[in-house]
């Protein structure tokens, strides 16, 4: 069996070490201001909320809700896609729903997405092409509306929206969303966006918390329902 290499030296430093650093200082911060934070956090987590957000590093659920380590459930990828075979976020929002029965599902996206902005471009990025398709599709979908507006930066804003708004509908025809809504109604699917400009968050008012807007080719009837066809 090989070893990690103890003599392994470091050639970029700075910003490793300061990672460290701000560690060491985040845990006396925490233990100043409660000297069980630690003890009381490894008990375990309930958050209420799942967060599927953009990759982008100026979008951090915690920092942006002002939450706190263990409210927030997080799954995080290149522009807040939600894809029906991507096992990751299924087994996220599996386990986020059904284990840990979080009552809010939100999508957020962020105006200055550099997914979006290069989904509407015709350049080739590299294997990141074949994910950002997906967000060339949403385009499609609504390539009237985008079409129609001039301005490069109003039209990749509304991409944004429109995004996250076909990633809620997304969320919402999975079969676990559609079996957890048969069992309880008190699970809601939101859209959002984050103006990285002002900080503030605007609620794109898609939420949804049952089926019914789904259209009936993605209804599911019930596991235990016998075909009445
Ligand atoms: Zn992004």
């Amino acid at each position: 069996m090989t070893s990690i290499d103890n003599n392994f030296q470091l050639v970029n430093d700075n910003s490793y070490n300061a990672l460290i650093r701000g560690n060491s200082q985040w845990v006396d911060l925490k233990l100043k201001e409660d000297s069980d934070y630690f003890k009381k956090l490894a008990k375990g987590q309930s958050p209420e909320v799942l967060w599927i957000g953009c990759a982008d590093s100026r979008v951090p659920a915690n920092e942006v809700t002002g939450t706190k380590p263990g409210e927030v459930f997080v799954h995080r990828n290149i522009a807040n896609v939600v894809v029906h075979t991507d096992m990751n976020m299924l087994s996220v929002l599996d386990y986020a729903v059904n284990v840990l029965k979080v009552k809010h599902v939100i999508v957020a996206g962020h105006y200055g997405c550099g997914g979006v902005a290069a989904a509407m471009s015709n350049k080739q990025f590299g294997v990141i092409d074949n994910w950002l398709r997906h967000i060339k599709d949403v385009y499609r979908l609504h390539a009237k509306e985008l079409d129609a507006i001039e301005d490069v930066q109003e039209r990749t804003n509304r991409l944004v929206e429109l995004n996250v708004s076909e990633q809620v509908y997304n969320v919402c025809k999975t079969s676990i969303i559609q079996n957890a809504w048969m069992e309880r109604h008190d699970l809601e699917v939101h859209g959002w966006v984050i103006d990285l400009g002002s900080g503030l968050i605007k609620d794109l008012k898609v939420s949804s918390s049952s089926p019914h807007n789904l259209g009936y080719v993605y209804e599911l009837d019930s596991l235990n329902a016998v075909a009445q066809h």
